[in-house]
């Protein structure tokens, strides 16, 4: 495959569960870059409100409270064995990070508009030196509007649902698929009618439905993008 000549930024935006991360990891595996799940950041300052009681147990949000914290909320990313972990406070955060309760607030917590401006300003210094594959949901448009490659991934709403169910009862997760097709039309409202930076294709961005699609397909379709760089 042709790796692009000059270290480029990858941005990779869609609605959740779409295979971002797998696509997007494999991406920049196959390119040596450096792969960021932004997703994961919003994740991270969620489960810091929830274990610091800026949450409650029920979800409510003090936000003043949250908003203060944010410069002592450390978030790295650590390479173990290949794979990309998430890291708060010096700990590896990488499984509760993917929690049903942080799964059902982060939306929320994602729609403070200081939680966005802080962590938008941490990821822009990791696309700095380029050489970056970055997936979320604002990438395109808000992190890297300069971005020289976007795509945004989607895929109908009940194929996304019956991949996460697989993934969730894998790791034996007691959920049902009903519950999970809600939880995924929801966050694409809250995601998607949010006041500040909703989810939305930029108008460079190509866009890429992988309802029918394995990982091994969209590889190929991205390797016929990458051949133009
Ligand atoms: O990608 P993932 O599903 O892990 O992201 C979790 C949540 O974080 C999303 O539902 C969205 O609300 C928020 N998010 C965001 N902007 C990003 C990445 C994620 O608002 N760039």
């Amino acid at each position: 495959m042709n790796t692009p000549v000059s270290k480029i930024i990858i941005a990779i935006d869609g609605h959740s569960s779409t295979g971002k991360s797998s696509f997007a990891k494999a991406i920049a595996a196959k390119l040596g870059y450096i792969y960021v799940d932004s997703g994961a950041m919003y994740r991270a300052v969620t489960l810091y409100g929830l274990q610091h009681g800026l949450i409650s147990d029920d979800g409510k949000i003090n936000t003043k409270a949250l908003i203060a914290a944010l410069p002592d909320i450390q978030i790295e990313f650590r390479n173990i064995d290949g794979q990309n972990i998430t890291f708060l406070q010096q700990v590896n955060v990488e499984h509760d990070i993917r929690s049903i309760k942080v799964s059902q607030l982060v939306s929320d917590v994602s729609a403070i508009a200081e939680v966005r401006t802080h962590l938008v300003h941490a990821q822009q210094l990791m696309g700095k030196d380029k050489g970056i594959v970055m997936d979320g949901r604002d990438i395109g448009t808000v992190v890297f509007p300069q971005a020289e490659l976007k795509i945004f991934m989607t895929a109908d709403p009940h194929v996304r649902a019956k991949r996460r169910y697989k993934e969730l009862v894998a790791k034996g997760g007691q959920v049902s698929l009903q519950e999970i097709l809600q939880h995924i039309i929801q966050r694409d409202y809250i995601d998607e009618h949010r006041t500040i930076t909703p989810l939305r294709k930029a108008d460079d961005a190509l866009l890429l439905d992988n309802s029918h699609l394995t990982l091994a397909d969209q590889m190929k379709w991205f390797e016929g993008i990458a051949a133009k760089y």
